[in-house]
């Protein structure tokens, strides 16, 4: 069971009120789902992490964009899920997105690091450009970067949709940080987008990508 500080509209989370999103050892969660076809190779868990400041015209994650800290999480207890879904749901890989999940590197660095630590690949999403993540040279975005197994960067760009793939627009890259998934590569590149469908607390939620024309 994932323990929920619940917060109003504020920077800080009401259990204790010295702690913020951003800082390591949270998250700001929006999502937390099995996805059997849409999140990439394989059956995969993906965790949707809010706030992002890009504001890409035609995002199809609007709701994660604000940065208001809805749902705050310990690293530790989104960890332990992990762990308790890999027992229960015989996923094999994770799959990172947003919002901007390069904004919340220290807090998903135990995430991850535990992700790797069960087998699981990791996919993670960002709408920086990885040679800007590099230039920048922030030890948490940095220390992320080597966790994972494949980065899909840049903004969403409206006009370059893609029909296929995990990257939303033609102008996101697909940068193999290992060589785990290349052989994977037409999968996550190639196949077409798809869309899952998932009861969840008792709402019927989507993950993937939308319907042309926009959401459910
Ligand atoms: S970077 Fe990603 S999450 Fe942020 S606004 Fe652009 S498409 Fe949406």
């Amino acid at each position: 069971m994932i323990e929920r500080a619940r917060t109003g509209h504020g920077q800080r989370s009401d259990r204790d009120p010295s702690v913020r999103y951003t800082d390591p050892g949270w998250l700001n969660v929006a999502d937390l789902v099995i996805c059997r076809t849409s999140c990439g190779p394989g059956r995969r868990i993906e965790l949707s992490v809010r706030g992002c400041d890009k504001r890409c015209p035609g995002c199809c994650n609007q709701d994660f964009q604000e940065h208001h800290p809805t749902t705050l999480i310990s690293s530790g207890q989104v960890a332990a899920a992990i762990e308790q879904m890999v027992i229960r749901h015989d996923v094999s890989g994770l799959t990172v997105s947003g919002g901007e999940p390069l904004l919340q590197a220290g807090g998903l660095l135990p995430v991850l690091a535990t992700a790797r630590h069960v087998g699981l690949d990791i996919i993670v999403f960002t709408g920086m450009i990885y040679e800007e993540v590099l230039r920048e040279g922030r030890q948490d975005r940095l220390e992320l970067l080597g966790l994972l197994d494949v980065l899909i960067d840049g903004p969403f760009v409206q006009g370059m949709n893609t029909s296929f793939g995990l990257a939303g627009s033609a102008n996101q890259r697909y940068l193999y940080l290992t060589d785990r998934l290349w052989p994977l590569r037409n999968e996550i590149e190639g196949k077409p987008k798809t869309r899952d469908y998932l009861l969840q607390e008792g709402m019927l939620k989507w993950a993937g990508y939308p319907l042309e024309g926009g959401r459910i």
